[in-house]
């Protein structure tokens, strides 16, 4: 494997480039490459950068990202579980989420939530991510309650879950602070907290695209108290829909200064915005919504949190489910040092139109990172290496092989939403009996095969 990034001549290629740019540019990316702390405003006219200002921007990113975690890029085995589509809000960027009354809504059951994790540790999953809908009249503990079942099951599996806004929810259902809950979560076995619901942290934009949605104050409070308590977070953005620029840049700067407060965020992940069969680009129901990012877009934006993050947050992740398996290659030579996980179960962005898949197994994000010259590493939920992967190895994983009949095996959200047997029925929590996948799937396949008698 050559490796690129060592080569000196890269140093005076960057150097020659910075020549070549805008001087206002170069005077940022200069700024950053030694040390220096770019402001929002600079972060801003970053943004607005293109032509060969946008290709020096990546070579920064690039290097500020090999001084950083020189040249492994990271995966973590993952198994979604989003164990209910219902939900109290109507946030315009969701077409994952079903009205209470619609005959789309599911709720999987307590056997069924177990059964995927159990499913998921056997093939070698390390994580699972828990996230859903906020259902009406939600019992108040069910995420404390669900955590403590899985870890009654899986003692060691990491559950990465419940977002500041579930968060919220369960403590408003509770009647309980957000510190008591999440003392709660973390008691039960939480070992960290997507930062999603982030989308952008402004108030006017929030209130275009989602009302109703968790505000930025609660937002915060709710990641800076799960760090407080020892819970790690993620941290992400949405962006391609009304923001503009400075509010990019903005958004940036507010999860550096969470950071500087807390040290609690584990990765930066840019999200971009899957218009296709969201309600508000469906229903025309925002003034200037853009059809998501472009693909300069999303290069400078995973470019940008790199410099901007510099010295605060150590790992910028890129999204195979968002921008494919293509872009993210590229978004690896632009300040990235993590492809996410395998998945397993992709809901959120596939009901919205995202057409990526659901799985990526664990050889398939290993050959796009060695495609690039890079050095495959499997990750724990927060950066501990498990295993890197000099060369590959010669027995496919337990993932791998189970990928071949994925459709089959793990189902999808398609199908899901149209199974009678996890509809949903008022539940305010996961019911504790219910059938599971597996005699679902088995139940169909006999009323669809002909019996001995023809
Ligand atoms: S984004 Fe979350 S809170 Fe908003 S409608 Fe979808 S599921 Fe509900």
């Amino acid at each position: 494997m050559t490796d690129l990034s060592r080569l000196p001549h890269l140093d005076q290629a960057l150097d020659a480039l910075l020549g070549a740019v805008d001087p206002n540019v170069a005077r940022i990316l200069d700024k950053a490459l030694g040390g220096g702390e770019v402001s929002a405003e600079e972060g801003a006219r970053l943004f607005d950068a293109d032509g060969a200002s946008l290709l020096a921007i990546m070579a920064a990113a690039d290097e500020l990202r090999r001084r950083v975690n020189g040249d492994a890029v990271t995966y973590v085995v993952n198994r979604n579980i989003n164990f209910t589509n219902v939900c109290i809000k109507r946030c315009g960027f969701c077409a994952f989420s079903r009205d209470y009354r619609q005959e789309e809504g599911y709720f999987l059951p307590l056997n069924e939530i177990i059964r995927r994790a159990r499913e998921a540790w056997d093939l070698g999953a390390t994580e699972v991510c828990i996230q859903a809908g906020l259902p009406p009249k939600m019992q108040g503990s069910l995420y404390i309650d669900l955590t403590r079942e899985i870890k009654k099951e899986l003692p060691d599996i990491h559950i990465h879950g419940f977002s500041p806004e579930e968060v919220l929810y369960g403590a408003v259902r509770s009647k309980w602070t957000v510190e008591d809950y999440l003392r709660g979560l973390r008691d039960a076995g939480v070992g960290s907290l997507p930062g999603t619901s982030a989308e952008i942290l402004d108030p006017a934009v929030r209130d275009k695209i989602a009302p109703g949605r968790i505000g930025v104050d609660q937002w915060r409070q709710v990641i800076t108290t799960a760090h407080r308590f020892g819970i790690p977070t993620t941290s992400t953005i949405m962006f391609g829909h009304v923001e503009k620029n400075a509010q990019r840049a903005a958004h940036l700067a507010f999860i550096r200064d969470v950071q500087k407060e807390t040290g609690g965020i584990t990765e930066f992940v840019p999200l971009s915005f899957v218009h296709e069969d969201s309600p508000m680009w469906s229903k025309h129901m925002v003034s200037d919504l853009r059809p998501g990012a472009t693909g300069s877009e999303v290069v400078k934006m995973h470019a940008i949190a790199r410099i901007m993050l510099h010295g605060w947050v150590h790992n910028i992740q890129c999204s195979w489910v968002k921008e494919g398996p293509k872009l993210a290659q590229v978004l690896l030579a632009a300040g990235c040092n993590d492809v996410g996980g395998t998945l397993i179960n992709e809901s959120i962005s596939t009901s919205a139109g995202a057409s990526h898949g659901q799985l990526v197994p664990p050889s398939e994000l290993r050959r796009w990172i060695r495609d690039l010259g890079r050095l495959p590493a499997e990750r724990t939920t927060t950066y501990g290496i498990r295993r890197t992967f000099e060369v590959e190895p010669e027995e496919p994983e337990r993932l791998d092989i189970a990928s071949e009949n994925a459709a089959e095996r793990f189902g999808s959200y398609a199908e899901l939403i149209k199974l009678e047997e996890f509809r949903y029925s008022g539940q305010r929590a996961p019911s504790l009996e219910g059938p599971t996948w597996t005699e679902v799937r088995l139940k169909r396949k006999a009323a669809h095969e002909p019996t001995a008698a023809g």
